[in-house]
């Protein structure tokens, strides 16, 4: 079996007994012991659970049982998910032992589909950065060139996707994190809007923002992963109370009419040339396939890094106080319980965890919180009005995904600064509780391109529909990486 069929693909040769669920799974162990050491992508391998759900799985279908389409085939987890009985430590020392007793519930959801979780995935600690880089367990190398970062901060599910080490896999999106790493892995990423998707189980870091998306190789990979996970969860009270649309027929639909809006603010003057060449190339088909272009400005966009960066450590200021070192992970011994706090914080949780901390709480303080969080939450609703004026005229919107292509590891970890702007078209997004996609476009210097398509909040089926109405009329994701 290729390692880089679809998961359609992989649900009909399951089905048709071309291959059980058990030799499936051992392909990608196996591809993972022999490429997972140059790419760093998995934390935690979990082959003895993996095998022991497949054998399940192989052992239904010999009574003849009808199973559900992802009963069967494994998928990775950013590491920042819970995942029960399997080592969970968001990529934090202060986590490093830490076995959930619970699945997140989209976790749940595909285990009860029959989903066999083979793998957690590498990231920044806690979903902090765009790169991978402030992992705690060293950087997820970029499939295409080792020298390169990921993408973050759910860097080793694009990096593991890209590599066919997984046909899919479950990670979080705060203000980039799934589409940054498929943007620079070359794969599919889609970032739900806030409420879609349960985050029951997944690590918060600015949970007004926190969502849980998918990666896969093609778009109609991600809509048959997102009818399985999407829809109202009571165990997350922020889950939206909104019916889950058939993504699958979604996709079927006619292009004629899709009203494509293009944001003048996204594709400036200093937009760099390969990406925006590759861009305006996949404007060019969606116009060819039927659909209409129309220009629309998104104004105070340009306030959405600064915005995004006062309100994210704001909330995550809060959301980090709950690591204390006490139970799991590194717990450094001192004296009084206050120095055993303090010491085991510094020991466990990396300088961008600390740097959110340090920032989110002046800006919360006393005297300061007028200044920052209050105007900060003013600039959010004014790039939420934003984007909703422009969804009166348009369906979608397009943008790169990444200003760049994948960067060279180190090149941004001295300046902090330089790493959130990577973050300038995916942010805004989060800011508004959009639904944002990223597919392959392109490549620049054998690196992929991704771009990015914004739909409305709760219409993933329209970003989707988009994306494959793409694929349909390009081969960029049908590329892979020699590994
Ligand atoms: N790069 C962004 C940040 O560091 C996005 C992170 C994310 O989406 N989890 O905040």
């Amino acid at each position: 079996m290729d390692a880089f069929a679809s998961v359609t693909e992989l649900s009909i040769a399951l089905a048709d007994k071309k291959i059980s669920s058990r030799e499936l799974t051992d392909l990608y162990l196996d591809r993972i012991t022999k490429i997972d050491p140059s790419l760093n992508s998995h934390l935690t391998v979990a082959a003895d659970s993996a095998r022991v759900a497949a054998d399940a799985i192989d052992a239904r279908r010999a009574t003849g049982e009808k199973l559900h389409a992802l009963a069967g085939i494994p998928f990775g987890v950013k590491d920042a998910i819970t995942t029960a009985g399997v080592r969970a430590t968001g990529a934090a020392k202060i986590l490093d032992n830490y076995i959930p007793t619970h699945d997140a519930t989209v976790i749940a959801r595909l285990r009860a589909a029959g989903g066999v979780m083979i793998g957690k995935h590498n990231c920044d600690t806690f979903g902090h950065g765009a790169s991978n880089e402030n992992s705690m367990y060293g950087p997820a190398n970029n499939p295409w060139d080792v020298s390169r970062v990921a993408g973050g901060s759910s860097g080793g599910s694009g990096a593991a996707v890209a590599a066919g080490l997984q046909p899919y896999a479950i990670g979080e999106d705060t203000g980039g994190s799934v589409r940054a790493p498929a943007a620079f892995c070359g794969v599919s990423g889609l970032k739900v809007s806030y409420g879609r998707n349960s985050r029951f189980g997944a690590m918060p870091m600015a949970s007004s923002l926190d969502t849980v998306g998918v990666f896969g190789q093609t778009v109609a990979d991600i809509a048959l992963v997102m009818q399985t996970i999407a829809g109202h969860d009571p165990l997350d009270p922020t889950s939206a109370v909104a019916p889950v649309p058939n993504y699958t027929h979604a996709l079927e639909k006619t292009v004629q009419g899709l009203r494509i809006g293009v944001p003048a603010e996204f594709f400036s003057d200093d937009l760099d040339p390969a990406i925006r060449a590759s861009v305006e190339s996949a404007l060019e088909v969606f116009q060819n396939a039927g659909a209409q272009l129309i220009p629309v400005t998104l104004p105070h966009i340009q306030y959405a890094i600064a915005t995004y960066y006062i309100l994210v450590p704001c909330e995550d200021s809060s959301n980090m106080a709950r690591y204390d070192g006490i139970r799991y992970g590194v717990r450094a011994s001192r004296p009084d319980l206050f120095e055993t706090y303090a010491a085991s914080r510094t020991e466990g949780l990396p300088n961008e965890v600390k740097r959110r901390i340090m920032i989110g709480t002046f800006a919360l303080s006393h005297g300061y919180y007028e200044a920052y969080y209050l105007r900060a939450q003013k600039a959010r609703t004014l790039i939420c009005q934003d984007f909703a004026n422009a969804f009166e005229k348009v369906d979608v919107m397009i943008s790169p995904t990444m200003p760049e292509i994948a960067f060279k590891k180190g090149e941004k970890t001295t300046d902090p600064l330089k790493m959130y702007l990577a973050d300038v078209f995916t942010g805004s997004a989060s800011l508004a509780g959009l639904s944002a996609l990223s597919v392959p476009c392109g490549f620049s210097q054998n690196m992929p391109i991704g771009m990015q398509i914004i739909a409305p909040r709760l219409a993933e089926d329209i970003a989707l529909h988009a994306g494959h109405i793409y694929q349909k009329n390009s081969d960029w994701h049908t590329r892979h990486p020699a590994v």
